[in-house]
């Protein structure tokens, strides 16, 4: 019997037993030194995981990672964009704590970040994908091969730890598995190591592997309930620059009338342009105009998306099954995590960056076998800040006295109702006007109420009752229904923005006479 299915035999026969017939506390955990990778791909919707219930695709190997081990419903980001999540996760700080609030910003390394905790208590740490942090990691890594930038698709360059810019050939999410199986093949016996395995996919502009193209091409997909939401109340929503129809390009994002030339091989070339070549001769032809232009450009949109998806979750499971192979399945936590969530066609819209549920939301799931009971569920607001604790919590290292976010880990091994846990989440979105328009604000997200301040050229509040509207297109505010909600709201708000010392925030109010 080989090691991959007496290891399904043996978590099938786990899954049966309660949580705490694993008889472990918090201090056995925190001596067993596992070694930890951190799966982190970029914009991938939950919408688009099964395990999240999705029904536009199936990402059976990420469900692995979550049926064997535990899926968080309400992991929330902090600031919804690429840069500011990893900012966030190498500091368990908020953006205006770690000094990383936009993408244009550069990170200053010079200070606490887990990963250096980590080193500090003999783990290897390494990186390996994309980084997007402008600053080389250097000494807050051992060992890195990260992206420039964005990175591309197709053979993609990477920086090597000596410095050296390299470009290899082939597939990025192909390349990135295959770097971290070196890695991981190259660590020594008895020292743990901690690895991020950082994906361009599913970032814009959503280039499916050749071997993907045309995946669902047989599929129609369901247009959201709210794909031609009206942004009636929402001031913001409404003057955003974001939507499949106004914002997507047709030629860069949908690759209508691309050449694919530049970085490309002979072969992929050829794939590209015969696939796409015949996606933009059906455009042409059907001279569309409209709603159906709209449609279109959506169903095109999923199909990219969703391919690129495939080879994500395909490179996932050849990781899972590498490290049943190489017998490090049962001391290695996998987390699987997106830097945040994203907009399939829900308000009409791609991209991210607003406090509104899909990209406030960010699919994450962990692994831990024998520690963490297989088929678990976590209800608990879980925010991005507490993801560097976690960690180190899983790690036995101390967590330092400045990071703002908590373990989860004590969630995790006892019944939930006897944790101490936060029943609201904070959040503040910086990055305007470019490239989206999505106005600056700062909110409080409970179990069912969300309260959005928007600030700048806007000054406006919004509320939803999200157990009464949980696409979020009824702003209440000025409901009278809902008072003495509002008014508990905004305290609480204040509450978090003194406790998170958010100086800005705390500005904006007192300056309007709000606080
Ligand atoms: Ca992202």
């Amino acid at each position: 019997m080989n090691r991959k299915l007496c290891s399904y035999i043996l978590i099938g026969l786990l899954s049966g037993i309660s949580l705490s017939t694993f008889g472990q506390n918090l201090d056995s955990v925190k001596r067993k030194r596992p070694n930890i990778i951190f799966i982190f791909s970029d914009d991938h919707a939950y919408q688009a995981i099964s395990a999240y219930g999705s029904t536009l695709a199936q990402t059976p190997n990420i469900d692995r990672i979550a049926n064997e081990g535990v899926i968080l419903k309400n992991q929330l980001v902090t600031n919804s964009i690429c840069g500011p999540s990893r900012a966030t996760l190498l500091t368990g700080k908020y953006s205006h704590k770690n000094g990383f609030k936009a993408n244009e910003n550069s990170f200053n390394l010079d200070q606490t970040l887990f990963t250096k905790e980590l080193q500090k208590t003999g783990y290897h740490t390494a990186w390996i994908g994309k980084w997007h942090l402008g600053t080389l990691p250097k000494e807050a890594l051992d060992y890195f091969k990260i992206l420039p930038g964005q990175g591309h698709y197709y053979n993609p360059d990477f920086i090597h730890n000596n410095g050296d810019t390299v470009r290899h050939e082939g597939y990025v999410t192909d390349i990135i598995t295959s770097f971290a199986k070196d890695f991981i093949a190259q660590q020594e016996t008895g020292k743990p190591f901690f690895l991020v395995v950082g994906h361009k996919a599913t970032h814009r502009e959503w280039m499916p592997d050749i071997r993907d193209l045309g995946a669902f091409d047989s599929v129609n997909f369901p247009v959201p309930e709210t794909f031609y939401d009206d942004y009636e109340g929402r001031e913001a929503a409404k003057d955003q620059d974001m939507t499949i129809d106004k914002t997507m390009v047709l030629k860069y994002d949908l690759k209508v009338g691309q050449p694919f030339k530049g970085r490309y091989t002979a072969r992929q070339q050829k794939a590209l342009s015969d696939y796409y070549g015949g996606i933009s001769k059906e455009f042409a032809d059907k001279k569309l105009k409209g709603k159906e232009l709209i449609e279109w450009k959506y169903q095109r949109y999923l199909k990219d998306y969703l391919s690129t998806a495939k080879s994500l979750d395909r490179n996932i499971g050849e990781l899972l099954d590498y490290l049943d192979e190489s017998g490090l399945a049962e001391n290695t936590v996998v987390i699987y995590a997106s830097d945040q969530g994203f907009y399939l066609g829900e308000h009409g819209w791609f991209d991210k960056r607003f406090i509104y549920e899909e990209s406030l939301k960010t699919p994450f799931m962990l692994r831990y076998p024998g520690v963490v009971k297989p088929g678990s569920e976590l209800q608990n607001l879980v925010l991005n800040i507490d993801w560097a604790p976690t960690v180190l919590d899983l790690a036995g290292t101390d967590i330092p006295d400045d990071v703002q976010g908590n373990s989860f880990l004590p969630l995790l091994l006892n019944n939930q109702d006897s944790v101490q846990w936060r029943d609201a989440g904070y959040y503040h979105y910086y990055e305007f006007p470019q490239p989206h328009r999505v106005h600056p604000h700062f909110g409080i997200r409970t179990e069912r109420y969300k309260l959005i301040r928007f600030y700048g050229e806007l000054n406006n509040w919004e509320l939803f009752d999200l157990q009464q509207d949980p696409n979020e297109i009824a702003n209440v505010v000025d409901d009278r229904g809902y008072s003495s909600i509002l008014k508990t709201l905004k305290n609480r708000l204040r509450d978090l923005i003194l406790k998170y010392e958010d100086k800005d925030a705390e500005d904006i109010l007192r300056a309007a006479d709000e606080i």
